[in-house]
C-alpha cells in the first residue's frame, strides 16, 4: 500500500481505448472467392491459394467486404474517405502462411466517427478493412500445434475508439451496445463467443494535475502511467476483469510510473483472472507497412452510392434518441428507455406503429420498471386497456406484475382479474349510477356529501379494487355528463 492508493480517486482518470476487431458475414472470403462460411466445416477445406498465401497469387477486393465497412462508418458517423489503399503489414506468425496481412494503414476507409450507444459520446478514430488470419490449435498431451486456415482471408473490420472510455465496466457495457449496433446494420452476428468479435483494450491512468497532494508530486512527478494494451480479450466479461485488474495494479504501481509515455503489451490469463507481459508494444514502424502493390487505390464515393447505403440503414439508437425527444420525452430519461436493447426494439416499433402514444407508453415505462420486460405487442395492448378501463396506477402495477410470459396479454388479465363479472369500472359506474337514480338526484341539487355513499357501493361491488380517488371523479364526470 503506497499513498496514492489512498488518494482520494477523484484525482484520478482512467482512460480505456479498444480496438475491436469483428469478422464481416460476407459471403466470400476477403480476397478469393472461397467461402467464408467455416463454421462446422473441417479443418483446411476451405483453401484456395489466394487465403493459403502462394506466391503469386493475385488478391481481388470483395465489394461486399468494402460495403459493409461502409455501412459500419456510416451508422458510426464516421467520415467516409474519397481515397483509400490498402497496405502490408508484415509479421511472422505460423497461422499467417504470407508472412503479411494485408490491411490499411495512412488511410482506412472510414475516419472519424463517435457512439452515443452507451449513453455517453465514446469517438472513434477508424474503421478500416483486413483479412483475418488462421487458427492455431494446441492440443492436449501433445508437444505440437497445428493450424487451421479456414478462418484465412475473412473480412475483418476494425474498429479503434479514443480512450474516451472510463471505466471497466463502461467498457463492458459499450462493448455490447456496439455489438447490437453491428447486428441491427446486418454486417455480423459478432458473437464474441465464436471469435466473430475480439477486443484489444488499452488502460492508464493519469493523475489530475491539480492535485493537492505535493508529496505525491514529489515522489513522483509522472503525470501519467504506462498505456497498457492488453491482447486478445474474448468475452465481455474478460474485457471488464482484465481492465479491473489493470486498473488496480497500475495505480497502486504510481512509484514507477514513467516520465516519457510508455507503452506495453500483456495478455491476460482468465484461469487466474491476473495480466501478465506479452511484449514491450510495437509500433508501426515494427511491421513495415508498405501499399499493397497488388490491388489498385480505391474511391469509395465512384464505387459506391454512400447516400444509398447511408438510406438504407436502420433507425439507430442515436436516432432514436432525437424522436423520443421530439415526441416529448426528457432527454435523461431517453437514456433508461434505450439502454436495454429489447426495449430500445420496442421504443423504435412504437415510434413506427403508434406515434402518437410514444409520450404515453414511455411514461408507464419510466414509472414502472416491471413494464420494461413487456414486449410490443403487450405495451400496446397495456395502453389501451388502460386508456379505454381508465385504469388507475395500482391496478396497472397488478396487471404488470401478473404478466409472466411473452403472450400474456394485459387486457386479458385485467378482464379475468380486475374486471368484476366482465365488466369494467365504467361500465360498473353506469349500473350504480342507474341503481341510485336518487342519490344522484340528491348530488345534483347540491348535497355532494352523497358522493360518499356512491363510492361506497362501487368499491362494495368491484371488492376494492380500484382507487377511490378514481371512482370519486369518474362519478362526478358522469352525472356532470348526464
Ligand atoms: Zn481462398
Ligand atoms: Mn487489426
Amino acid at each position: 500500500m503506497n499513498e496514492f492508493t489512498t488518494m482520494d480517486s477523484t484525482q484520478l482518470t482512467t482512460r480505456i481505448g479498444l480496438e475491436i476487431h469483428v469478422q464481416l458475414n460476407t459471403k466470400s472470403k476477403m480476397f478469393c472467392g472461397c467461402s467464408n462460411d467455416a463454421e462446422d466445416m473441417k479443418p483446411n477445406t476451405i483453401l484456395c491459394p489466394i487465403c493459403f498465401g502462394m506466391p503469386g497469387t493475385l488478391p481481388v477486393p470483395n465489394r461486399e467486404a468494402v460495403e459493409k465497412t461502409v455501412r459500419i462508418g456510416l451508422a458510426l458517423n464516421s467520415k467516409i474517405a474519397k481515397f483509400s489503399k490498402f497496405d502490408r503489414k508484415h509479421y511472422f506468425y505460423p497461422d499467417l502462411p504470407k508472412g503479411y496481412q494485408i490491411s490499411q494503414y495512412d488511410m482506412p476507409f472510414c475516419i472519424g466517427g463517435e457512439s452515443t450507444v452507451a449513453g455517453e459520446t465514446i469517438r472513434f478514430n477508424r474503421v478500416h478493412l483486413e483479412e483475418d488470419a488462421g487458427k492455431l490449435l494446441h492440443l492436449k498431451g501433445v508437444n505440437y500445434s497445428i493450424v487451421d486456415l479456414n478462418r484465412a482471408g475473412t473480412p475483418l473490420a476494425e474498429m479503434v475508439t479514443e480512450p474516451d472510455i472510463t471505466s471497466p465496466e463502461m467498457a463492458r457495457e459499450f462493448l455490447k451496445e456496439l455489438r447490437d449496433l453491428l447486428r441491427s446494420i446486418g454486417v455480423s452476428d459478432a458473437d464474441m463467443e465464436k471469435g466473430q468479435m475480439r477486443c484489444d483494450a488499452n488502460i492508464s491512468i493519469t493523475r489530475n494535475s491539480k492535485t493537492s497532494d505535493q508529496r505525491l508530486v514529489t515522489s513522483n512527478p509522472a503525470a501519467m502511467s504506462v498505456i497498457v494494451e492488453i491482447k486478445n480479450l474474448n468475452s465481455f466479461k474478460f474485457v471488464e476483469k482484465a481492465l479491473s485488474y489493470e486498473e488496480k495494479r497500475l495505480t497502486e504501481d504510481f512509484e514507477n510510473w514513467p516520465i516519457k509515455v510508455t507503452k506495453v503489451t500483456r495478455g491476460f490469463d482468465s484461469n487466474s483472472g491476473k495480466t501478465y507481459v506479452l511484449r514491450e508494444k510495437e509500433e508501426a514502424k515494427d511491421y513495415r507497412y508498405f501499399p499493397e502493390p497488388d490491388i489498385p487505390p480505391i474511391y469509395l464515393h465512384e464505387e459506391f452510392n454512400i447516400e444509398e447505403i447511408k438510406k438504407s440503414l436502420p433507425v439507430l439508437p442515436a436516432q432514436i434518441k432525437e424522436k423520443l425527444i421530439e415526441f416529448g420525452v426528457n432527454p435523461d430519461d431517453t437514456l433508461v428507455l434505450l439502454k436495454d436493447q429489447k426495449l430500445l426494439k420496442s421504443i423504435l416499433e412504437l415510434i413506427e406503429k403508434k406515434p402518437d402514444r410514444v409520450a404515453k407508453i414511455s411514461k408507464v415505462i419510466l414509472n414502472l420498471v416491471s413494464a420494461r420486460k413487456l414486449n410490443i405487442r403487450q405495451l400496446i395492448d397495456l395502453d389501451e386497456t388502460i386508456e379505454t378501463n381508465q385504469v388507475p396506477s395500482n391496478i396497472v402495477r397488478q396487471i404488470v406484475d401478473d404478466i409472466s410470459s411473452e403472450d400474456q396479454m394485459p387486457s386479458n388479465i385485467y378482464l379475468g382479474k380486475f374486471k368484476n363479472t366482465g365488466e369494467g369500472l365504467s361500465d360498473i359506474l353506469a349500473m350504480i349510477l342507474k341503481d341510485n337514480q336518487d342519490a344522484v338526484d340528491k348530488y345534483k341539487s347540491g348535497k355532494t356529501q352523497v358522493l360518499g355513499f356512491l363510492v361506497g357501493q362501487v368499491m362494495k361491488s368491484t371488492q376494492g379494487k380500484f382507487d377511490p380517488n378514481q371512482i370519486r371523479k369518474e362519478i362526478i364526470e358522469k352525472i356532470n355528463l348526464a
